[in-house]
């Protein structure tokens, strides 16, 4: 939230430099860096108020926006110098899930946010091995909006964007295994859940929770290029967190989900 707080700082200062609007008719013609927009119907309302549309300003300065109906939230990530990449090599999308004072589930003073980085970086270090670009939404315990995480794919036009949990079960102390998850079927999102779904079983050896429709999660809503979730085990589970926590289960973790992408890369 933060970021779009600045980057709306950057936008009013912006348009306090260098956006005239002027009275065309009842239009209004808006000019940005002296280039005049071609954008819809802007107006003055009768109190006098000029409406100009977001996206289009938006987009003219380089930035992406999302619309979410569900929530009616406007989302819009501008393209950071540090988020450039590489032309060319396919790139990926990492999310690290929760950061900073948002923990996930917690159990056994094991916090998820915790579990999600070091799996999704030990996976970006396999892919970048295998000449893959990857972008982490956080490299470290912070708190990364939920829009900003989508966002950051959109922007960068990423082939694949993969948001990485841990899971847990209030009722169940005994679930166990590898879940995956994607906006709905029959989308390249589900196809990327499904390879993972396999590549991750075949890596840790881990129980079948299943796949599931998701169309509910922001992340997978909101990402406007194949997205999938996965949940790598059940940290409410004793003897599943035990395997969570450790470096070596971690790895076997990020290898299937590697595989997974390399093979959605490869398609
Ligand atoms: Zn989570």
């Amino acid at each position: 939230m933060k970021r779009l707080y600045t980057l709306l700082l950057t936008l009013g200062l912006l348009l306090a430099l260098s956006l005239t609007a002027s009275g065309a008719g009842n239009g209004v013609r808006i000019f940005i860096d002296g280039t005049p927009l071609d954008a819809p119907a802007s107006y003055i309302s009768g109190s006098g108020t000029t409406m100009v549309p977001l996206r289009a300003v938006a987009e003219a300065l380089g930035c992406t926006v999302a619309w979410d109906p569900v929530t009616a939230t406007i989302s819009i990530s501008s393209p950071a110098p540090e988020t450039s990449v590489p032309d060319g090599a396919p790139l990926v999308v990492l999310d690290p899930g929760h950061g900073g004072v948002y923990n996930g589930a917690e159990y056994s003073g094991v916090k998820e946010k915790d579990l999600n980085l070091a799996i999704a970086a030990r996976t970006a270090e396999l892919l970048e091995e295998e000449g893959v670009t990857v972008r982490m939404t956080r490299t470290s315990d912070q708190d990364v909006d939920l829009y900003a995480r989508s966002g950051l794919a959109n922007t960068l036009g990423a082939d694949l964007f993969v948001s990485v949990h841990c899971n847990a079960n209030v009722e169940h102390d005994d679930a166990l295994g590898i879940y995956t998850c994607a906006y709905s079927e029959g989308t390249e999102g589900w196809q990327l859940a499904q390879t993972l779904h396999e590549t991750m079983l075949e890596a840790t050896g881990a129980a079948d929770f299943g796949m599931e429709e998701r169309p509910n999660l922001s992340v997978l809503r909101t990402a406007q290029v194949p997205a999938a979730l996965v949940e790598c085990g059940f940290m409410s589970t004793p003897s599943e967190l035990a395997l969570l926590v450790q470096p070596e289960y971690q790895a076997k973790l990020a290898r299937g989900i590697a595989d997974g992408i390399l093979a959605c890369l490869a398609q």
